[in-house]
Order: structure tokens, then sequence, then C-alpha cells
């Protein structure tokens, strides 16, 4: 017998990957190229010619037992010294290897950071609409999620409810900036409010309230939109990065943590961040791709794919009749479903055989997410369906 707490974990299982299950159903049935699925947000631009000639290189060029061994459980002090000194660059930063931990992707190093900060029933605060797994990350280590409503004008967050949300039992907030699934870029100045909160808060109830700043989509933004960089405004800020997305390399699961020195019990922080990827069992990030990404920090997938899906689907389908912000960043749209259930809407979609996930799964009900990280084609070819959808809507 399973775990009661797993149990219910399957029953609950990911929408998302679900419905990609869905797709490959209905393939099978009418045809791939008949078959519309925006559902998963698999990279569909390739990797960098430089990611392919980076492994070779590292398979050719050095020492076989370092390449395939275990490194340091926070990763080999050569590439996180690498990874240091590109931040810094870019951001004008003083970080060294001593501040950053490889980790299993975003997914590893947000669950390595909730495994070192919470106790059971610390309150981690997210903003509606966000990435469903948050939940399971944080009932990983049994802390507490508590959603910050929507803010459908803009989907920038909503600070008043954030202000009243947070308590002394407040551990962390997390925020995805640009953001899945709206892909909404938080401005500057959303930023130094929510930073202005936080101090305020941090002040009244004499407790440290991290930052968790969860960018796999740092990389992917159009239009020469900036993404601020948190640490800069707010000293208690834990940067999750990730390689997943910026050089299409999710099945790789690689990226790293950033851990400044000015955190609120720093030591202790990179200490504990240490043994909890020894101890849930990552052991250490990948040691291959680990060396590779350090030789092609500057590489970067041709995003202007990504932007022409972009521009193709949010013009189309608002000539249809669909409302929806633009997105600034990531690879998705975030649209205003055509009736209020939006699990009865994407029912109807596939109908249609598009395959698209409710808003609910991003605690944003009446909403829907497309993935236009596609083949421009397939994008094409569902477009009459799309707006078929919306005339029996009466659009
Ligand atoms: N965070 C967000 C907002 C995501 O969208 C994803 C993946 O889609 C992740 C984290 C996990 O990414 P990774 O593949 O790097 O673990």
């Amino acid at each position: 017998m399973i775990s009661s707490k797993m149990v219910d974990l399957v029953k609950n299982s990911s929408v998302i990957r679900a419905m990609f299950e869905e797709g490959k159903k209905l393939a099978a049935k009418y045809g791939s190229e008949n078959v519309y699925d925006f559902s998963l947000g698999n990279p569909s631009v390739e990797p960098p010619e430089r990611v392919k000639e980076a492994i070779i290189e590292v398979l050719n060029e050095e020492n076989q037992n370092l390449i395939h061994g275990y490194p340091n459980n926070s990763g080999y002090e050569d590439v996180r010294e690498k990874v240091a000194n590109h931040i810094n660059q870019k951001f004008d930063t003083k970080y060294c290897h001593d501040n950053i931990v490889m980790t299993v992707g975003a997914a590893g190093g947000l669950n390595v950071i909730f495994k070192t900060l919470l106790n059971p029933s610390d309150e981690v605060i997210v903003f509606a609409p966000f990435f469903g797994e948050y939940r399971n990350y944080v009932s990983n280590y049994d802390g507490s999620l508590v959603v910050v409503s929507p803010n459908t004008k803009d989907f920038q967050p909503n600070l008043e409810e954030f202000k009243d949300k947070i308590t002394a039992k407040t551990k962390a907030v997390i925020v995805n900036t640009p953001n899945n699934p709206t892909g909404v870029v938080y401005s500057e100045e959303t930023i130094k409010k929510l930073a202005g909160i936080l101090e305020e808060k941090q002040e009244e109830y004499k407790t440290s309230i991290y930052l968790i700043s969860d960018e796999p989509y740092r990389e992917l933004v159009y239009d020469g939109v900036e993404v601020p960089y948190l640490t800069k405004y707010y000293k208690n800020t834990i940067v999750g990065y990730s390689f997943s997305k910026s050089l299409s390399l999710p099945g790789e699961r690689i990226g790293y943590l950033v851990l400044p020195d000015e955190l609120d019990d720093a030591g202790d922080i990179k200490a504990a961040a240490n043994v909890a990827t020894r101890i849930l069992g990552f052991v250490n990030a990948p040691s291959l791709i680990q060396r590779a990404v350090s030789r092609c920090l500057d590489a970067e997938v041709d995003v202007e794919i990504y932007n022409r899906n972009r521009e193709l689907l949010y013009q189309s389908l608002l000539s249809y009749g669909y409302e929806c912000i633009k997105p600034e960043g990531a690879f998705y749209l975030f649209v205003k479903a055509l009736e209020e259930d939006d699990k009865a809407f994407v029912e109807k979609a596939k109908a249609h055989n598009i395959l698209i996930v409710p808003g609910f799964s991003f605690g944003c009900p009446g909403y829907f997410r497309l993935a236009y990280c596609v083949d421009y084609d397939m994008i094409k070819r569902a477009l009459p369906h799309f707006e078929q959808l919306a005339k029996e809507y009466g659009f």
C-alpha cells in the first residue's frame, strides 16, 4: 500500500502531463498532423550548436574520472566559479563559487531550497497564476502554500493583498518572471514595491522572509524587455536558474541556485543546501552537463523562432475575439476562456483536437494556457479550429 500522501498526489497528478498523454492518444486516432497540442512547455527550438560542441569538448579534452565522477554535492568548484563570473559580468554582482549550488534543474533547486528553509507549517506565498508544481514542492516539506489572488488586469502581482497575507509564519515568497503561465515580466516598479513590503514586514515580525526568484525563462524575452535581477532590490533574495529553457535542455536536468552572502544566515543556508542536495537523493547535479554548460554560458537559443509563434498566435486569437495580454517573455499565452468554466472550455477545445491547459491548475480559473513552443506550421493548421471554436460561442 502506498503512502496516503502519495495516494492524493497520484489522484491530483499534473493536469499538464495528463493533457500530454491525451495528445498522444488523439494523434494515434486522427494522425499527428490533425492534433494541435499546446499543452506542454517542452522547448521546440533546438539547443545552440555550441552545446553539442561543448559536450564533445568535455568528452575529448577532460579527465574521464573527473567528468563522470562525484563532484562536490554543490557542484564542481571551477564550474561554479565560471557561473558566478558570468552572473557578475551580466548583473554587476560580486559572487564566487561559494555562492552557487549546481542543481537538477529549477525543480531540483526549488526542492533544495525548501528543504533548507522550511519547518512544517511555515508559509510560502505565491502570486496566482503560478506554476502548479509549487504546490507539490512546498508540500514535500510540509510547508503551507499561501496564494495571492490574480490581478487579471495586467497580471502584475496584487501587492495590496500580498501585504495582508504576510504573517509571522511567512518564510518565503516565490516570484517567477518572466512568468509561467502569463508571459508577464514584473516591472522594476513592481519589484521595488514588493521589496519595500518585505523589508517592512521583516521589521514588523522580526523575521527573515526569503524571496525566491524562480527564473527558468530569464533569457526568453521579446522586444528588448529588461528583467530586473532581484538580488539588487532585496537582500534576502535567492535566485533559482535553469538551462532547461534558455538552452533547450530540459531532459539534461541542469540549473543552479544563487545564495548571496548578504542573506540572513547565509553560511548556514549554503551548508544546508549542500547537504539537502545530497540527502534528497540528487547527490549532485549531473556531472557531464555541469561541465558542458560551464563552457557555453553565453550561448543562446534563437528566441526569434518563439517570437514569430507569439505574434502569429496572439494577433490571430485577438482577431477571432479571444482576450489576452501580450506576453513579454517565456513561451506561453494566458487567454480568457470563452465561458466561465475553464475545464468545460478545455473539453470543448479538445473536441477540435486542440489541447490546452485550464487556468485553475495555475490558481486562476476562467483562463487557459497555450504553450507556443511548438512548430509554426502546427499553429497555422490550428488557427481555423480556434476560429471555429470562438464561433461556437457566438463570436
Ligand atoms: N519553474 C517554472 C516556472 C517552470 O515553468 C518550470 C518548468 O516548466 C520549472 C520551474 C521547472 O524547470 P526545470 O526543468 O528546470 O526543472
